[in-house]
């Protein structure tokens, strides 16, 4: 029975852990590390008279994500009460949306791309988070439990796919590119703890559907649906069968196991939340959202394919992850030559950074100087071998290309003419000039543009000095 496919299905909550306060009131949405209950108000603990008001940053955010995963946006949407009586809850409902029963989520039909399979996304909606419970112990033998009221109310947008997914591992694939594509848009940081989480459902063979609930990492899916696969498998084999229910993914043993029958929907008694008026999602508002977003990793990758002439593989590795694409534009803006930095970015400088442990976003080198170095190394100054541990410092330390590097390049600068370049920036860039006199923040951008024009090889802090003497010079009055 290796063969048996399984259908998988996705129920992701990511929080919103871009917006500053909660969903419905103004409690600070960073909760996290702070003495339990300390973060709330009647409204997210749901005190009777109560009101809840809606975060309009959240819905914003939540169009983005809709646009980002390509969905039909409703125009017109309301949020709906999901009755139920558990202690992460104190009103005994969670104001969340529906798309049964006459409810109608913020967006519905997307899709997202996970190599060359396309999983449909049913629905994505926005409702707030429950508490946190702490049991004391495990879930199955604990005699008491703690609850921390403080995440309760924070924005969540959950995202349902269609059961699409063909494989744990695909199941995992999933999750990484929905991180990623949510990052690239900056409605979320996955390296918050719990700010992603995820139920599962999973069925063999025509079996009961088994929804496993309380994954919380990318590796976890993989392990907790391989787990109940097997799991199923064996049922079947022994002619036993698979009831549908609900299991709970227990990670420290690595093991699923039942926790109640599955409810149905209609336990949840959905209705209309008659404390929220509906919302009318107008053009400008989708304008407003889509106007806010940078270029998505599947428009980069076009991008990277036709412009720059890579691989499709080596485009995809490229914007998965945001902080690398980005860094990868940043070098090629500085050196040129798109196919030579990705080769080089993938083949040496990611394996370094795995070696030493450091993540893209913490390196310390900057694409400047990474730039330089690639030319240091097209023009033989560099010898190979001391590649690594120049590369070394720089990521740790942020350190220039070193001196034993660098300094024959840097009597090749003076070939450059930095004081020329920086009179051509300033003669083109009146406006930011004159922007510099009054505000000095402004003068980065300056130097990066003369940076730029001298192909890296112009040293920013010495273009900052000089630039920052004709600011002071023209203040005085003088040019
Ligand atoms: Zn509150």
């Amino acid at each position: 029975m290796s063969e048996v496919k399984p259908v998988i299905g996705l129920e992701v909550h990511c929080q919103l852990t871009n917006l500053k306060t909660k969903l419905f009131c103004s409690c600070p949405a960073d909760y996290r590390g702070k003495p339990p209950n300390t973060n709330i108000c009647p409204v997210c603990i749901g005190e009777p008279g109560s009101l809840p008001v809606l975060n309009r940053e959240a819905l914003i955010s939540a169009l983005k994500v809709a646009i980002a995963l390509r969905a039909d946006i409703s125009r017109f949407i309301y949020f709906s009460r999901k009755n139920y009586f558990y202690p992460d809850l104190p009103k005994n409902f969670q104001i969340s949306q529906y798309d049964g029963a006459g409810g109608i989520p913020i967006a519905r039909d997307g899709s997202l791309d996970i190599g060359d399979r396309v999983v449909r996304i049913r629905r994505i909606q926005l409702e707030e988070d429950p508490g946190r419970i702490v049991y004391e112990g495990t879930i199955t033998s604990s005699t008491g439990l703690l609850i921390d009221y403080n995440r309760s109310g924070i924005a969540l947008v959950e995202i349902v796919t269609e059961p699409d997914i063909g494989s744990p591992r695909e199941a995992r694939i999933f999750l990484e590119r929905l991180r990623s594509l949510l990052e690239y848009i900056g409605v979320f940081d996955g390296g918050l703890e719990g700010a992603m989480r995820c139920d599962a459902n999973i069925s063999i063979l025509g079996g009961g559907r088994v929804e496993v609930k309380n994954i919380s990492s990318f590796h976890d899916v993989e392990k907790a649906l391989s787990f109940e696969l097997a799991r199923q498998k064996q049922r079947m084999l022994r002619g036993l069968g698979v009831i549908r229910e609900t299991r709970h993914w227990d990670s420290r043993r690595r093991i699923t196991v039942s926790l109640r029958v599955k409810e149905e929907e209609q336990d949840y008694r959905y209705f209309p939340e008659p404390d929220l008026p509906p919302i009318i999602v107008t053009d400008a508002l989708i304008e407003e959202a889509r106007g806010a977003m940078p270029m998505l990793p599947y428009e980069k990758i076009d991008i990277y394919v036709s412009k720059y002439g890579l691989s499709r593989g080596l485009a995809e590795l490229l914007v998965s992850s945001k902080a690398l694409s980005e860094l990868y534009d940043k070098i090629v803006e500085c050196y040129g030559k798109p196919d030579r930095v990705a080769s080089w970015v993938i083949g040496e400088l990611l394996p370094l950074l795995d070696k030493l442990g450091v993540k893209i976003q913490d390196s310390k080198a900057k694409p400047e100087d990474i730039a330089y170095l690639l030319r240091c190394m097209d023009e033989g100054i560099v010898d190979k071998s001391v590649v690594q541990p120049i590369l070394r410092s720089m990521v740790l330390e942020g350190s220039r290309p070193s001196v034993e590097a660098g300094y024959r390049l840097e009597s090749r600068m003076e070939e450059v003419d930095v004081d020329r370049i920086i009179e051509e920036v300033v003669e083109m860039e009146k406006e930011a000039f004159h922007d510099a006199i009054r505000n000095p923040k402004a003068l980065n951008y300056l130097v990066g543009l003369v940076v730029r024009r001298s192909g890296g090889r112009a040293d920013p802090r010495e273009v900052y000095k000089i630039l920052s003497k004709k600011v002071k010079e023209y203040r005085r009055g003088g040019v």
